[in-house]
């Protein structure tokens, strides 16, 4: 199948946020003002300055220690995404899917109104558009499409010093997320990877998705993957 995806192997998360970082230093982002309100997540979402956010979910464990869950979250480049099915109805334009990686991009020049931007907001199942009420113009994760059609991969990827963020051809991502499955599921029973079949960015979590955060699966009733397999099938080359 044609285009690139990201594996996101979140067993190897440190929560170190150089990819949060980078991703703000590549895109030229401004740092976002922010005050302590007890975790260590910071900023507390993400924003049209904050395409890459790593959420911080704290827990305890049986014996009372604490206990994080680190997800790098980030738009999925859905192989069907909804938020432009939706975009061209609304905002002709303003979302394209490109040809050849198959990233998803928002174009900010095209201005969408409030209320067209809360139902693009809405159908996306992992709740990633972002709006700038000043300029109409929406902002997300861009794949580091200017990097990746140079050759290069997205800075975030590029800045991961453990292993967590990779990124490739969707042939050999897949792959290799199935046999790091495999791996941590000797350990793990609980472990899996979060809808491989419907989206390029391929999350593997060891513990329930819930516990990462409330959108780390798909919303219930978005129907992604219904979906996705039904655009398959018409529309093999997708
Ligand atoms: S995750 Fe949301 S914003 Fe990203 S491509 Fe999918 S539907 Fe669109
Ligand atoms: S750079 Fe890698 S290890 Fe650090 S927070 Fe991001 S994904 Fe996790």
């Amino acid at each position: 199948m044609a285009g690139k995806s990201f594996f996101i192997d979140t067993t190897r998360c440190t929560g170190c946020r150089g990819c949060q970082a980078a991703c703000k230093q590549w895109n030229q982002n401004p740092g976002t003002k922010t005050s302590q309100r007890g975790t260590y997540q910071n900023p507390p979402d993400l924003s049209t300055a904050t395409f890459k956010l790593v959420r911080f979910s704290e827990t305890t464990d049986t014996r009372g220690e604490p206990k994080w869950h680190f997800f790098p979250d980030q738009c999925r480049h859905c192989l069907y995404p909804l938020c432009k099915e939706a975009a061209d109805r609304k905002a002709k334009g303003a979302i394209l899917h490109d040809a050849r990686t198959r990233a998803v991009l928002f174009d900010p020049a095209v201005k969408v109104s409030p209320e067209d931007f809360k139902e693009i907001r809405e159908i996306c199942p992992f709740d990633i558009p972002r709006y700038d009420e000043k300029t109409g113009g929406m902002a997300k994760c861009t794949m580091c499409f200017d990097r990746v059609s140079e050759g290069m991969i997205p800075s975030c990827v590029k800045t991961c010093p453990t292993g967590t963020m990779n990124f490739g051809d969707r042939e050999a991502i897949l792959k290799m997320a199935q046999n790091r499955l495999d791996e941590v599921k000797k350990v793990h029973r609980r472990a899996s990877l979060i809808l491989p079949e419907a989206v390029r960015v391929i999350f593997l979590l060891k513990d329930y998705p819930e516990k990462y955060h409330e959108f780390a699966a798909e919303k219930n009733g978005s129907g992604i993957t219904r979906m996705t397999a039904l655009n398959l099938l018409l529309h093999p080359a997708t």
